[in-house]
């Protein structure tokens, strides 16, 4: 018969394939059905199917070539016109087939008498674990139509393949020669570290368990409605991502809203469950075709495109086939390498931490929450990693190397080896600094320096013990605004600061008043304070917003109040640029201590009042705040960015300006001296204090203090223990009176003349 539409096609073939798939018949009995099926359907002499069994295709099933050659015939990967089509994953259509090129001639199948040939793969998991072919006498290529129902119906094939066991999946000969040999793909370090595990993405490809619909109707039903859920998303998405909380970008929100209106691919997936396929079949049938024809297109741009399109199609999977859960929800089993596009910091904390190795991100920077988090969390972060759902599958090995900044992709043993040594390496310097623990920060002339961590979640409390660190320098509060879905009441955040105060014991804290606003906005916070700011790290942040919007602050103020009862409390407010920012902080502060002592409610035995010194402006004001101040903390992450005028997000700008530049060390020098003169105490607590060398200058600067990351507290007190703090300080002198570009050459040769450990 001649087939009017694809449509039409496919649906006759379909039709007929349904009731041989719910047929209790033996899967050989099924593929010998379907090959009659699809050839009187398609009126073709030939229809053959061959299956990837031992990393060979196999003749399976065949009408019209000999059936002597069925499980004798097979073809390597690469290897004639269906090794070809395997190991491309992609369509041929030829009038004339052995004037291919890669054409190679199997006897025993008696295929010379025809003359043309057109095969699809039959693909499972984006890998073609068959292919689907049919032949002619005559010299004529197929044509589109027929080639669509052939497509579609490949799909069909890899469900009932895969329901009968024919395909062995987990074996190396299903993943497709090209995807067994090892790849390094190299990214952007965003939080250090080695890890090992499993690929797992972070939105589970969905399986499709039915492709061949029972009632068309229904399935149209389902597309619509999940097309309006989808939207829905997007629109929320789009709303929450003018905060920048969402993990997801603007432009590509942009795409998403562009593709989830556009009337052609609702129409080819209404079009394809016409042909006789479920919704989900459906969507991934015009997946499938998309992906093909994109490969033949090298344009940059539109690859962009694809992967949005690829994100909004699974998007659209799972609404239809309600399997919504992320790999969190669905539990990780083993040590897991997550994979993801990107992810905002609520979405990582649902992770179970004893079994989150590392991340793997196509996007990300080194201040977005989820980096910080992670960090946090002590979880390595490689970002900006290109290529990596056409090169890693769920449940390859990974190798995330973060020293050399790349991920290996399904090692070969050399590669485990040399990641081995180095892990043993690095793990052995751990040990070394682990034993150190119990030893004090304190510098061969005597100096002891105070060694705090930074923290900002109650679970890095533990770590305090871990390193045996002296307290918390740093506890940045406006974590558990950003993992929270809404807006954390008192109680609350009274809870937090409570457990973080008894975890911490007779160690100090000091809790930063919330950093928010700016790029680490609230989702649940109103949209249109936020709507213009094309420089958010210069916008309305941190005690800005908190003297404006006081309730806030007010609500916090209690709530560390009232945790701290009994106890020191010390405060420290971000961002202040002005001496009467912090006059009004500590005026709020103080209100709501009195408010709390007319209720008679316990208040704290001492509250300490500081400040984030991260603005240039209030280093001119140093005489007018340090008669005010109980300490003085340096944030470099923020002074860094702003004394260069230089996005400390801006990956491009990344490498530019060292920390270890005259200027930086003149103005962290001249503030130290000058703090130090009131006898204000003064720390330093940006990530430029967690390097070893980086840490040394400090020290040299006058700076007694250090609040860092904890994965840094033994590199850094070891460089402490063999540092002679004195002789530093009277060199550092000389070395900023004539500096080079940087001082980190004349710094690491003194460091090394002198002995100090530097790592
Ligand atoms: C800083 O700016 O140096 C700092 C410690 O604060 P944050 O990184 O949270 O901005
Ligand atoms: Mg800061």
């Amino acid at each position: 018969m001649a087939p009017l539409t694809a449509t039409s096609a496919a649906r006759e073939i379909l039709t007929r394939l349904h009731d041989v798939m719910a047929s209790r018949s033996a899967a050989q009995t099924k593929l010998n059905q379907v090959v009659q099926i699809i050839g009187e359907a398609l009126g073709t002499e030939v229809c053959s199917i061959y299956l990837l069994r031992d990393g060979v295709l196999e003749l399976f099933a065949t009408r019209g070539l000999k059936q002597a050659a069925v499980h004798v015939t097979k073809l390597g990967l690469g290897e004639g016109l269906v090794g070809t089509i395997a190991d491309n994953v992609e369509t041929l259509n030829l009038d004339e087939a052995t004037s291919h090129p890669d054409f190679a001639y199997k006897p025993e199948t008696g295929e010379e008498l025809f003359h043309s040939f057109a095969g699809v793969p039959i693909v499972r998991r984006e890998k073609a674990v068959g292919v689907l072919a049919v032949q002619h006498r005559e010299q004529r290529k197929f044509d589109d139509v027929e080639i669509e129902a052939l497509q579609t119906v490949a799909m069909v094939l890899a469900e009932l393949i895969a329901g009968a066991g024919l395909i062995d999946e987990s074996g190396p000969g299903a993943q497709g020669a090209r995807d067994t040999s090892p790849v390094r793909l190299p990214g952007l370090k965003l939080v250090e570290g080695m890890a090992r595990g499993k690929a797992v993405y972070h939105q589970p490809r969905i399986e499709i368990e039915h492709t061949v619909a029972e009632d068309i109707e229904v399935e149209r039903h389902r597309v619509i409605s999940a097309f309006a859920k989808m939207r829905d998303q997007i629109e929320r998405m789009t709303r929450e991502a003018d905060f920048g909380a969402a993990g997801e970008h603007q432009d590509v929100l942009a795409m998403y809203k562009m593709f989830a209106y556009d009337e052609g691919w609702i129409r080819r997936i209404n079009e394809a469950i016409d042909s006789g396929l479920t919704a989900e079949a459906a969507i991934e049938r015009v997946q499938q075709r998309t992906r093909m024809r994109m490969r033949e297109i090298s344009d940059p741009l539109l690859a962009d495109r694809m992967h949005d399109l690829e994100d909004l199609s699974n998007r659209l999977l799972r609404i239809v086939s309600g399997q919504l859960g992320t790999a969190a929800q669905l539990g990780l089993r083993g040590n897991s390498i997550l994979i993801a596009r990107n992810l905002g910091p609520a979405e990582l904390l649902e992770y179970d931490r004893r079994r989150l190795k590392g991340v793997v991100l196509e996007e990300g920077s080194l201040t977005a929450h989820v980096t910080i988090v992670a960090r946090a969390m002590g979880v390595p972060v490689l970002g900006r990693v290109k290529d990596v759902r056409r090169t890693i599958s769920d449940g390859d090995a990974l190798l995330l190397d973060g020293t050399t900044g790349s991920v290996v992709v399904r090692p070969n043993a050399t590669m485990e080896e040399a990641f081995e040594a180095r892990m043993v390496v690095g793990q052995k310097r751990r040990a070394e600094f682990a034993a150190m623990r119990d030893l004090p920060a304190q510098t061969t002339d005597g100096l002891r320096i105070e060694l705090m961590i930074n923290a900002g979640l109650r679970d890095d409390m533990a770590a305090l013990d871990v390193t045996g660190a002296d307290g918390v320098g740093l506890f940045r509060t406006e974590f558990q605004f950003l993992v929270s879905a809404t807006l954390p009441q008192r109680e609350r955040q009274q809870r937090l600061y409570k457990e973080v105060l008894d975890a911490a014991g007779d160690r100090p804290v000091i809790f930063r008043t919330v950093d928010i606003g700016g790029d680490k906005a609230l989702p649940y916070m109103n949209k249109a304070d936020h709507a213009d700011e094309e420089n958010p790290a210069l916008g309305w942040r941190a005690i800005r917003l908190a003297l404006e919007r006081d309730a806030l602050m007010k609500v916090q103020a209690r709530a560390l109040i009232e945790a701290a009862a009994g106890r020191t409390l010390s405060v420290m407010f971000p961002m202040v640029s002005e001496p009467w920012e912090y006059d009004e902080a500590v005026a709020l502060f103080e209100a709501q201590r009195k408010w709390v002592h007319g209720r008679h409610r316990p208040l704290p035995n001492l509250i300490r009042y500081g400040t984030m010194l991260e603005v240039p402006a209030l280093a001119e004001s140093l005489d007018m705040i340090l008669p005010k101040l109980d300490f003085l903390s340096i944030g470099t992450n923020d002074l860094t960015q702003f004394l260069f005028a230089a996005d400390r997000a801006n990956p491009k700008l990344a490498e530019r300006y060292d920390w270890l530049s005259p200027a930086i060390l003149r103005f962290i020098g001249r503030v130290a001296r000058e703090t130090r003169a009131a006898n204000v105490p003064i720390g330093v607590c940006g990530e430029m204090g967690g390097r070893s060398l980086e840490a040394m200058a400090l020290i040299g600067l006058g700076i007694d203090r250090l609040s860092i990351t904890p994965a840094a507290i033994g590199p850094v007190k070891a460089m402490i223990r063999s540092l002679d703090a004195a002789a530093l300080r009277a060199k550092m002198g000389d070395f900023l009176a004539r500096p080079a570009r940087s001082l980190r050459k004349d710094l690491t040769a003194w460091a090394e003349s002198n002995g100090v450990a530097i790592t």
